[in-house]
């Protein structure tokens, strides 16, 4: 009888012996189809090869009729190998000629054969071709049979993926695995990057693949499950549950996956066929990976994606943490990840950073935030993509159309560069325009200020020629933490910021969390049906005025001997601006009771980003010594759109006559009052939106570092005056049938100014 437990093994160490002896990759894959059919006792063995036109080629047969072998081909779904390749699942067919998708290939000679049992050739998931046996009688293989014939598939697979059987096919067509593949996800950070991938979990690349001794091995297995046991347990235990990405509830699915019997078996099983432990792991992971793709059920892709991530865990216990950061880094690195956390990506270097793709990922993910104060692209949502991708493959992100192109074709980089140049030498002209004075082409000064909030953005400080920071997101800072920032982090980051500014002015804004800024370790944040006009910002400050006063504390600290500008962000009455200065206040009676320097003097400024402050102006101007419009929330508000829901986002035009009403009456009152104005919202930062706010009145605003070279460009070659004549008379009236947009279109078309 048959030795069903060593007959793979058997047959792996005969593949094995095949793979290192020197040979043409062509001979290599007749030695192999040839040693499996003889090994598991079958007239024919072939193995067929997806090509980039979606073809499967016949690239060697034992068995079949050899002058088929480059020619026979079969589309991606068609017949039985088709269907293999298509669905990823193994087909063990008794009578194959009964299948529904059986189709006879008359040059093959095939139809003596009644049983079949084909395999996909697997890859991290991705099927590179079919590996088939075939016999004369009616034979149904064993599970033990199956489980051989992907073994030596994935032996086969990794053949493809190091490029041995490139250049084989007749036809000339290159394999699926080198072919260009776009995606089309969601754009989260502007700018295009052309480089190379790297994969933010690199595949650990398993290189050996064959046991020389099941039990040493299946002792490795054990001993790295049982560390990664640990490890999640470790992480359990500790107080902070807050790992970036990384709740409790999933190390508590983690755990118990680490102990589910099935996934042990099937990686034991694997073992037991003759693979290292660590081929074995890649095995089951990359079985699980082609299951995933044809799982429409979102709760079970993602467990089966659970499973994914904890086999890439085990794998870097097998071979330690080799690898798990790329060590030779492109000096272009696309980072590809399904998901990322912010303090991952601050990890890399900075200049090697070309953009990032990801597999989820939204407009207020942490790792979103952070790579756009780096200026890196960033496509999100791009499902997928981290399955066919490799290290080193060519790539380009678009973030501006929310684009991935991989591997692409000459013309299509081409194209790109040439983007890219253009786009550099715009960045170089503004660069230019640094030195000159911000005054427009009749006379008109204003100011253009930057946002930050980490560290990583202060380099923007000189580049963008910025003439301040109109706003410091503190909350940045709490967001990319893993638990709350204590109380010296925080002063030090505040003294670094005012010392890297090198004089120019910094206005802080206190803690604007909750709404979309949610702290993952913040664990009595409530469960609210509408966050956006919930406990945030000043409402929660003020509720928890521990939280509020350590950082007024820091920031008053950090600020000795110079002038502190801070602002409080959501104030929907002005009794919250009084109850802040009261804090203050004794905060500052505090510090200096212990004897510790203090600002030289302390600005107070509201953000005005609740539409019922319009409405109490008089009085906010008066008791506010700033007022910073903070235009995304305000038009929010004022409109009723959610700014983070992209069905409602775009609707309404932030040029609308209403809104412009809002923001001229601001302007108005704060002119009359005497109070400095500033707006710090995105439509600082285009030079439509810019030119319209300059003409209402109001000539300080902030933005996104990348927006200052273009609105300057533009508002320097702009008659306000002239603007402003033809703006407000349609303030006044209204605009019959013509919005403000188009308004200030034709006047920028007219005078060539660059919107
Ligand atoms: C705003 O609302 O306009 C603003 C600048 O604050 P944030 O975008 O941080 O809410
Ligand atoms: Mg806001």
């Amino acid at each position: 009888m048959r030795d069903v437990d060593a007959g793979p093994r058997v047959l792996l160490k005969r593949i094995r012996q095949i793979m290192v002896k020197p040979m043409d990759p062509q001979t290599r894959l007749d030695r192999f189809v040839e040693e499996i059919a003889q090994s598991m006792v079958a007239e024919v063995c072939s193995a067929y090869v997806l090509r980039a036109d979606s073809i499967l080629e016949l690239y060697a047969t034992f068995g079949l009729n050899p002058d088929a072998v480059h020619l026979s081909q079969l589309r991606l779904g068609q017949g039985l190998v088709g269907t293999i390749a298509s669905s990823s699942r193994a087909l063990n067919l008794s009578e194959a000629q009964r299948h529904p998708a059986f189709q006879y290939l008359p040059e093959t000679g095939e139809e003596l054969y009644h049983s079949f049992l084909g395999v996909p050739i697997l890859r991290a998931g991705r099927t590179l071709g079919v590996l088939v046996i075939q016999n004369e009688a009616h034979r149904v293989y064993s599970d033990d049979e199956v489980e051989a014939m992907e073994t030596v598939a994935m032996v086969i697979g990794e053949l493809i993926a190091q490029g041995d059987l490139k250049g084989l096919s007749t036809a000339g067509v290159e394999l699926d695995m080198e072919k260009p593949v776009s995606h089309h996800g969601q754009s989260l950070s502007d700018g295009i990057g052309l480089g190379h991938v790297v994969l933010h979990e690199p595949r650990v690349v398993v290189t050996n693949l064959f046991n020389e001794d099941t039990d040493a091995e299946l002792e490795r297995l054990e001993k790295a499950i049982r560390g990664l046991r640990l490890t999640i347990d470790d992480m359990l235990a500790r107080r902070e549950v807050a790992f970036e990405g990384e709740h409790r509830e999933i190390l508590e699915t983690y755990r118990m996956f680490a102990h589910d019997k099935g996934w042990v078996r099937r990686m034991e099983e694997a073992v037991r066929n003759g693979l290292t432990a660590e081929a074995g792991v890649e095995k089951v992971q990359s079985d699980m990976r082609a299951k995933m793709q044809s799982i429409n059920d979102p709760f079970m892709r993602e467990r089966l994606s659970d499973f994914d991530d904890l086999a890439n865990r085990l794998l870097r216990q097998l071979v330690g943490n080799a690898g798990a950061k790329a060590s030779n880094m492109p000096q272009d690195a696309i980072l590809i990840a399904r998901t990322m956390g912010a303090a991952e990506l601050l990890d890399y270097p900075r200049d090697t950073l070309r953009g990032l793709v990801l597999e989820d990922g939204a407009p207020t993910s942490h790792v979103v935030i952070v790579a756009r104060a780096m200026g890196i692209p960033v496509v999100g949502q791009a499902k997928g993509v981290v399955a066919v991708s490799e290290n080193g493959d060519a790539i380009i992100v678009d973030g501006l159309a929310g684009d991935v192109h991989l591997r692409p074709q000459q013309d299509v980089q081409l194209a790109f560069a040439e983007k890219v140049r253009f786009r550099a030498k715009r960045q170089e002209e503004y660069r230019a325009l640094r030195t000159q004075p911000n005054i427009t082409k009749d006379g008109e000064e204003f100011s253009l200020m930057m946002n930050a909030g980490l560290m990583v953005d202060m380099p923007q400080l000189e580049e963008s020629g910025a003439s301040g920071i109109g706003l410091f997101r503190t909350e940045l800072q709490f967001m990319v933490a893993s638990t709350f920032p204590k109380a010296d982090a925080q002063e030090k980051l505040y003294r670094a910021v005012i010392s890297e500014s090198g004089g120019r002015p910094v206005t802080f804004r206190t803690l604007d969390i909750g709404g979309d800024k949610v702290l993952p370790y913040f664990r009595n944040a409530p469960d609210e049906e509408n966050p956006a006009l919930g406990w945030r910002a000043i409402r929660l400050a003020l509720d928890r005025p521990g939280l509020f006063r350590t950082q007024l504390r820091a920031l008053l600290r950090a600020s000795a001997g110079s002038e502190l500008r801070l602002m409080v962000p959501m104030v929907s009455e002005i009794l919250e601006l009084r109850q802040s200065r009261e804090l203050i206040q004794n905060e500052v009676r505090h510090l200096s009771k212990f004897g510790h320097g203090l600002p030289n003097k302390v600005r107070l400024g509201a953000m005005l980003e609740v539409p019922s402050l319009l409405f109490d102006l008089d009085n906010l101007m008066k008791e506010a010594d700033f007022i910073s419009i903070g235009s995304n929330d305000l038009f929010q508000f004022f409109m009723a759109t959610d700014r983070g829901n992209s069905h409602v986002a775009g609707r309404f035009d932030t040029l609308g006559i209403p809104f412009l009403r809002a923001l001229k009456s601001i302007a108005d009152k704060a002119k009359e009052h005497g109070t400095s104005l500033t707006l710090c919202g995105e439509i600082a930062s285009r030079p439509i939106t810019a030119l319209a706010l300059l003409a209402l009145g109001i000539n300080k605003t902030s933005m996104s570092p990348a927006g200052i070279g273009p609105v300057k460009d533009a508002l320097l070659k702009t008659d306000i005056g002239a603007l402003r004549n033809e703006l407000l008379p349609c303030l006044e009236n209204g605009i019959p049938d013509r919005c403000a947009r188009t308004l200030i279109e034709d006047f920028a078309e007219k005078h060539d100014i660059p919107l």
